[in-house]
């Protein structure tokens, strides 16, 4: 190909320019991105930036020299509204722009498309959520209404996940009061185990977050002027002047069932990120991707939602682009800052069938998980412990042999267990 259309200009995309070149890709490489910040960094938002420790310049996933000095074509504020797709895998995408609200302003012309269209927070379906005080948590925007918001009075989040939890920490370093309430009976369900759940629970009551588990919102309620006044549950009003919610992210699909490619929870792309529809690729939070579990027959298809996972599948799909072999995929790992505990997480859970918890009374604000299938570590979770995650991560990558009954015995460092 000679020219590469990517939309979407986020980690995934600029992982993925950035990997064209490296590869040695000389055609044209045209990022399209509907936000007007210059790419950056997401996870900061409900971290550092929330905070008011860093400035949105510093968010910047590269200094905006990077672009013209790698000869990548970077647009801002244009959204890809509708995709011509040619057999030959050419086509053409129509942008419109999207804070002047003008109709297909530009088109740009393709012989390789990738899609890396992210995800947008799940929208909840109960009363008020339309109240001004009302916010979500993906966009610089978003992250700048929230720290305006937080002086202003008492915070509920909705949604005990790991934004949540990272925004309700950083509230709390703020001196900010703030209310977790999650649905479920406990915290992450989706994403860790019972232990590190409960390890987590216990920090954020420490922190002196307010955290509701089995507490689903009935209503979000307002005051005569349309804002926000608190929350029902169970038929008690929590006070707020700020409802956050964080109740997960839904894949960005509709470009890609408009060109008729295979989509589930995300779109569906094989583990090189090629679509149903060979000639288009897809990267990052908008796909679903068959990843091998601990039993490497067997390969499950899941969406992650990583900076890991977005840089990995980019450049592994720059390669497909340039035509060069694939590489070995390392095992996917993600990180979670909730105040100063440091959670780390690296492998798949799911096919298990032991877990053991290495904990040492000596130091009870350290917690290590690991998950074994068929005696073999599968993989781990961390809290507070980056020595013993790299160790980890590293053993997960090289299929060390570690037993059950050596990974509980904490009188041997893992770093040494595991050489
Ligand atoms: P995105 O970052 O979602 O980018 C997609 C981009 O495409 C967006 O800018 C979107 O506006 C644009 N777009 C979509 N459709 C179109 C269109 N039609 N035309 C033009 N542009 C379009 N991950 C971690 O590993 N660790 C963390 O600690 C962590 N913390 C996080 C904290 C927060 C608050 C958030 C929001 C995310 C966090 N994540 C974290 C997740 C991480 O940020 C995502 O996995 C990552 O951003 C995925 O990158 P992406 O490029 O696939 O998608």
């Amino acid at each position: 190909p000679r020219a590469v259309v990517v939309v979407g200009a986020s980690h995934a995309a600029v992982q993925f320019a950035e990997s064209l070149r490296s590869n040695g890709f000389g055609g044209t490489v045209q990022l399209i991105g509907e936000e007007l910040h210059q790419p950056y960094n997401r996870p900061s938002l409900s971290k550092a930036y929330l905070k008011g420790e860093v400035t949105v310049e510093s968010l910047a996933l590269r200094g905006s020299n990077w672009y013209t000095d790698h000869s990548i074509d970077l647009t801002l504020g244009e959204r890809v509204v509708r995709i011509e797709h040619g057999k030959n895998g050419s086509g053409r995408v129509h942008t419109s722009k999207v804070h002047s609200g003008e109709n297909e302003v530009s088109s740009y012309v393709y012989d390789r498309l990738i899609l890396a269209t992210g995800a947008s927070p799940r929208k909840l379906n109960i009363a008020g959520t339309d109240a001004d005080g009302v916010v979500e948590l993906r966009s610089v925007d978003d992250a700048h209404s929230l720290r305006d918001r937080v002086a202003s009075g008492p915070v509920v989040v909705i949604g005990g996940g790991f934004i949540g939890l990272e925004a309700a920490a950083t509230i709390r370093s703020l001196g900010g009061t703030v209310t977790v309430l999650e649905a479920g009976p406990r915290l992450m369900g989706r994403a860790v185990g019972e232990a590190t759940a409960a390890f987590i629970l216990a920090a954020h009551r420490t922190m002196g977050v307010d955290v509701r588990l089995s507490t689903a919102p009935e209503a979000i309620l307002t005051d005569d002027h349309g804002a926000v006044r608190g929350v029902r549950v169970a038929g008690n009003d929590i006070a707020a002047s700020t409802v956050l919610i964080g109740v997960g992210v839904e894949p960005n699909i509709a470009l890609a069932e408009s060109l008729g490619l295979s989509c589930a929870a995300g779109i569906v792309v094989d583990h090189r990120g090629v679509t149903s529809e060979g000639t288009v690729l897809a990267i990052g939070d908008c796909t679903v991707q068959p990843h091998p579990g601990a039993d490497l027959d067997l390969e499950r298809s899941v969406r992650l939602e990583s900076v890991d996972n977005a840089v990995e599948q980019a450049a592994s799909a720059a390669r497909v682009v340039a035509g060069e072999p694939d590489s070995v995929r390392a095992v996917p790992w993600f990180w979670s800052d909730q105040g100063d505990w440091k959670l780390q997480i690296a492998g798949l859970t799911g096919t298990h069938d032991a877990v053991v918890v290495r904990s040492d009374p000596d130091r009870p604000r350290r917690l290590v998980v690991g998950y074994f299938t068929s005696g073999r570590l599968s993989a781990a979770e961390c809290v507070n412990a980056p020595a013993d995650f790299l160790a980890l991560r590293g053993a997960l990558n090289n299929g060390t042999l570690v037993t059950p009954e050596e990974f509980a015995d904490t009188s041997a460092p893992l770093k040494q267990l595991l050489k």
